[in-house]
């Protein structure tokens, strides 16, 4: 399989996933695909099906994931699936395992992970292939990174004791919750640097700006990232889409996804898989209050917020004023026509803020064609949806859960069952869960005393040069 750019040009050379792994953006700017998608029949999809039940999730990951990466030993890649879907890293041994709920909906359980969000099934696996990478180039990789919670520690507990991987993550001091800081400032490697910055989230995010900006710095000291962007954690993606669809679909007819919204990855993978062939009826993409991509589906007009129009949710990590993903799908909708593509998103987007795609015939066929749907949901219908799916089915969910159940009920069709996506659990989000039902949610023994672990994290102004020291410092002992 070869990958272009959602701005390549027709003779750009195409590379292999490789050699997109270790890299984010191409060159031009673009997001890299697969040249074309490969097609699962009947024949496949019942391959699939027996392959989960006899080897596994590590099997059925294998299975798909050998459809994208070429120049892996089929033993390897089969390993390193093991390595990171195998016993003892996720809650469950089917490491998504689904269960049903009133009134048409299911919940695919994405959360068992070691950081309890969906997160960590693309960042363990990242993490096995980065290091079986690095180790057959003879190098490490130094990843630099921000965040306000979810990533930060899911990249942390995938990334520690890997060989040649080192993590510096960047946090704004105070401004996440209780059991976010605890969960990466308990986490005691060498390999692991917690960095508490005296600033807010846009500020770390401008210190590994500049620092990357400094390519003599960004190549000596071996510098990536490990942001949404990248394929490896989409192609990963895909794989629990069809895991749920195996389990929720034993006759092999259609179901419809859910899937609470941010950065458009979650949902990419999922129109990935529609593309192979798996029988996906409807996608439904759900926002809170900060519904830009809501409004594209509904209006056709895309328009990024700035940082001060992003607003602060109980769904904090569908926060975002910009889907870094979504470039990816509008390549696929515009018939994958790269120079229109470049048009929108290097020229209209940067001058002026916005696109308008409502008088096309791609954004009039759009529902038709991509099976896509959208809503939002607010503050008050997640903690009305908490309450009710804890009444109706005494099951706990959490925020960002809520929002997509929210908005599956409004599409829900007879006979199709819709698969809402749990994307975390409500441990993590204990406040919102205590105002919705009145008590706080149950705590998995594996997080107890949590906060109470020694903390390992380095406090530092919003200052490049002190982070630039502190690398250097780390990265040469
Ligand atoms: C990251 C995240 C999302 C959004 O996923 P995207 O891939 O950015 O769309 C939703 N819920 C939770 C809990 C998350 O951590």
């Amino acid at each position: 399989m070869r990958y272009l750019s959602t701005r390549g040009l027709p003779d750009d050379p195409r590379p292999g996933f490789w050699d997109i792994l270790l890299e984010g953006l191409a060159p031009d700017g673009g997001l890299y695909l697969p040249q074309n998608y490969p097609q699962a029949d009947d024949q496949t999809l019942d391959r699939w099906r027996h392959v989960l039940a006899t080897e596994g999730y590590p099997g059925l990951a294998q299975a798909v994931l050998s459809l994208f990466i070429d120049g892996i030993d089929p033993a390897d890649l089969r390993r390193l699936c093991e390595l990171a879907y195998g016993p003892g890293v996720f809650s469950s041994p089917e490491v998504v395992p689904v269960s049903e709920l009133d009134g048409g909906l299911w919940l695919a359980h994405l959360s068992g992970g070691p950081t309890a969000a969906f997160k960590d099934i693309a960042m363990q696996l990242l993490g096995r292939l980065f290091e079986f990478e690095l180790g057959r180039r003879g190098r490490g990789l130094t990843i630099l990174g921000a965040t306000s919670g979810d990533t930060g520690s899911a990249a942390e507990y995938a990334m520690r004791g890997l060989a040649g991987i080192r993590v510096f993550m960047l946090t704004p001091a105070g401004r996440m919750t209780p059991f976010q800081q605890a969960q990466m400032f308990s986490l005691d490697d060498p390999s692991i640097v917690n960095i508490a910055v005296d600033g807010v989230f846009d500020d770390c995010q401008d210190l590994v700006k500049e620092v990357s900006a400094d390519l003599a710095f960004k190549h000596r000291y071996e510098i990536g990232a490990v942001n949404s962007i990248n394929w490896a954690r989409l192609v990963a993606q895909v794989v629990y889409y069809v895991a749920a669809w195996l389990r929720v679909s034993t006759t092999g007819g259609p179901v419809s996804f859910a899937v609470p919204t941010g950065n458009f990855g979650d949902i990419m993978a999922g129109h990935v898989a529609r593309m192979m062939g798996l029988p996906i009826d409807t996608l439904v993409l759900a926002t809170n209050e900060n519904d830009v991509l809501d409004e594209f589906f509904h209006t056709g007009v895309y328009r990024v917020r700035s940082a001060a129009e992003t607003r602060a949710t109980s769904s904090p990590s569908m926060d975002i004023s910009k889907a870094s993903n979504f470039e990816r799908f509008v390549f696929d909708l515009l018939g994958r026509d790269a120079g229109r593509v470049r048009e929108l998103f290097a020229d209209r987007l940067v001058a002026e803020g916005m696109f308008d795609l409502s008088g096309t015939p791609e954004f009039q066929t759009l529902r038709q064609r991509f099976g896509l749907v959208s809503g939002s949901s607010r503050h008050a219908d997640r903690l009305a949806a908490i309450a009710d799916v804890d009444r109706r089915d005494g099951v706990l969910i959490d925020p960002h859960t809520a929002d997509a159940v929210t908005v599956a009920r409004r599409h829900v069709q007879p006979g199709v069952p819709m698969i809402v996506l749990e994307t975390a659990l409500p441990v993590k989000f204990a406040a919102t869960i205590e105002e919705a039902v009145g008590r706080r949610p149950e705590r998995p023994a594996r997080f107890d005393g949590l906060e109470d672990r020694p903390r390992h994290v380095v406090e530092m102004p919003d200052d490049v040069a002190t982070l630039k020291a502190l690398i250097a410092e780390r990265v040469s002992r």
